[in-house]
């Protein structure tokens, strides 16, 4: 998919769950990740929720991710919307499924999502007995992280700034920024809110959002490297899990973080980020590795050469 400064690399998906044959087809068209989320592990208050509808069949939504695995589909996403239900309850629940995929596939899920009740038009957060204070949900984070620590973690613009500052530091590795959650959303210049799903509660650009990660010691990275060069899935999971993975990580956010500042960024970003690009270059132990690095830096910011990686 071409954009102006280059290609969209990577297409992750978030459908209601499917067929095996619907999943070969998804696989087939070369998505990244599947995502679905479970929002609550517990039957009754899952049936309860969903008392008719596609999604209505508990057991059918909850072996979503066996029959897209069986489809192919090698990295799934996984993820609870907690507050529905008691948190204990979900936790558990939540790494029972990581569990199982791997014990059963061989295959962990490539990202776990943590989602609380929010505010949105029909959903008051009151109204939820189970909801969890900001601490319980960093203790939470802070378990997952532990229990499952191969795993992407995702938190959305849903929470502030100031829980995902926290969040960052016991675990998240992944984050939006400049979301929208309205139908059209990106299409229009001034965010929409008439058709919302949820309140977004950070609502800083992407570019701020660099620029914060920055200040905070993180190094942005939007590396699709392992997706297209076709570590996914068991092959992932092992350089994930010896640590080896970070050979590559550490460079490919470099070079991604440098596309993004010459393409993107506003000047004080620009500042503060190739600043950080120098610095983290040096931290690269392998001398062979840094150096083709630090050519394919220049030959960013000094051509229309782009997408090199590890
Ligand atoms: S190299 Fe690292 S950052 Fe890049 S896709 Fe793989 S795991 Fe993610």
């Amino acid at each position: 998919m071409h954009h102006k400064n280059g290609d969209i690399r990577r297409v992750n998906v978030n459908i209601a769950a499917t067929t095996v044959e619907n999943y070969r087809k998804l696989k087939q068209a070369g998505i990244g990740t599947y995502i679905l989320f479970q929002e609550t592990y517990h039957k009754e208050s899952y049936l309860k929720l969903h008392p008719t509808g596609p999604k209505h069949d508990y057991a059918y939504h909850t072996e979503a991710m066996d029959r897209a695995m069986e489809g192919g589909i090698d990295d799934v996403g996984l993820g609870v919307l907690f507050g529905l239900e008691l948190y204990k309850y979900e936790f558990a629940g939540l790494i029972m499924h990581a569990e199982h995929l791997e014990a059963v596939h061989g295959v962990g899920p490539h990202t776990i999502s943590v989602p609380r009740v929010k505010k949105a038009d029909d959903i008051d957060p009151e109204a939820f007995d189970n909801s969890i204070s900001d601490e319980t949900f960093a203790k939470i984070t802070a378990c997952i992280r532990l229990a499952v620590p191969y795993t992407g973690m995702i938190i959305s613009t849903r929470e502030t700034e100031k829980v995902r500052t926290k969040l960052l530091r016991l675990g998240v590795s992944q984050i939006s920024g400049g979301s929208r959650t309205s139908v059209g959303g990106y299409t229009q210049e001034e965010r929409p809110h008439d058709t919302e799903q949820f309140d977004v509660s950070d609502q800083r650009t992407l570019d701020d959002v660099v620029a914060w990660l920055m200040e905070n010691g993180h190094i942005p990275s939007f590396c699709t490297a392992c997706y297209r060069e076709g570590r996914t899935g068991d092959r992932f999971m092992t350089l994930c899990k010896n640590g080896q993975i970070l050979n590559c990580c550490h460079p490919n956010a470099l070079m991604t973080l440098t596309e993004y500042l010459v393409d993107y960024a506003s000047e004080r970003t620009k500042e503060i980020g190739f600043k950080m690009v120098e610095n983290e270059l040096e931290r690269i132990p392998k001398e062979k590795v840094r150096k083709i690095a630090k050519d394919n830096i220049d030959d960013i910011k000094n051509s229309n050469r782009r997408d090199f990686r590890f």
